[in-house]
């Protein structure tokens, strides 16, 4: 594989089966690696066994087989990379950046978001005990605050926004930014397109990458689909599961989301068709940049459904 390679990624975690939102962010990677003759990767972000809902990482699997969204290589599984990340917070902890924070949930919330540094001060008895707590980083300085966003073209903030943010929880698990930022730079992502909710990860993960001396891949957000209630359609909120006889009509549905106009009649084709047509007619320019709401769902298959 060439050093630079496009290489993208759909990383979902295994809370529930995709709905549409999370249909547009895997369309929008897929035919952004594909329309620019890229590889595109799947990673299980099965870090988190307390959210994590039992044959969610099976179903999503198959659901993105039915849609045809092949990925390509081995998928990757989060749960099973500890000794990476393990390796990652040790050398962040040598660098001096990490401590622990004993912090109580009612004095976090009382600082409203943004975290004060009280713990700083434990910095160096980090290497002497287990630590007590959440391990949090030292934020301070450069980070993201050069970098655009690929889509939407506004830049990142600074890294510290919200003050220096957890990468091991208290529960003894690995956080977000921690395994995802090492995952991007270890499978060797050299774009990362994925739902706008995630926007303000992204200072945080390039401080990380910067931290561990690893290059950040390219950011771009797509805007979130919002249910009609205005939230954002999430496996929280319940949004239907994608079923594989809706495949080409979701598909249809999520081009057109996406700012592209398919064709009629593809409506009656087979779900690759129309990956092929909106690779040829992918447009970064033509998404929206803005959050929409739902007007008008695919027209469902009216047939028995069946679940995949
Ligand atoms: N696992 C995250 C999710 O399902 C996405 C992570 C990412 O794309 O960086 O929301």
């Amino acid at each position: 594989m060439a050093p630079n390679r496009y290489t993208g990624r759909f990383a979902p975690s295994p809370t529930g089966p995709l709905h549409l939102g999370s249909l547009v962010t895997a369309v929008a990677s897929f035919l952004d690696a594909r329309a620019h003759q890229g590889r595109w990767l799947l990673r299980i972000e099965d870090i988190d066994p307390l959210r994590e809902v039992p044959g969610a990482a099976d179903l999503i699997v198959r659901q993105l087989a039915a849609h045809s969204l092949e990925w390509d290589g081995p998928i990757c599984y989060q749960s099973r990379r500890g000794a990476l990340y393990r390796d990652a917070l040790a050398r962040l902890a040598d660098a001096g950046l990490l401590y622990a924070c004993s912090c109580s949930r009612q004095r976090l919330h009382a600082l409203g978001g943004r975290y004060d540094g009280a713990c700083r001060a434990r910095r160096d008895s980090l290497h002497n005990s287990a630590p007590a707590g959440a391990l949090r980083i030292c934020a301070d300085g450069d980070g993201a605050d050069t970098l655009r966003d690929f889509i939407q073209g506004r830049a990142f903030g600074a890294p510290c926004a919200g003050g220096d943010f957890i990468v091991l929880r208290r529960d003894g698990l690995v956080a977000y930014q921690l395994a995802t930022a090492v995952d991007d730079a270890e499978q060797g992502i050299t774009h990362v397109l994925r739902g706008a909710d995630l926007f303000d990860s992204t200072p945080r993960q390039c401080y990380l990458l910067a931290r561990l001396r690893l290059s950040p891949p390219d950011y771009g957000h797509v805007p979130l689909v919002l249910g009609t209630d205005g939230h954002k359609l999430s496996k929280q909120n319940l949004a239907p599961a994608l079923v594989a006889t809706d495949a080409t009509a979701n598909l249809h549905w999520a081009l057109r989301w996406l700012g592209l106009d398919p064709p009629g009649e593809l409506m009656t084709g087979k779900p690759a068709d129309l990956l092929a047509w909106g690779t040829r007619h992918w447009s970064r320019d033509k998404i929206a940049t803005q959050p929409r709401q739902v007007q008008k769902t695919p027209n469902r298959n009216p047939g028995k459904k069946k679940s995949v």
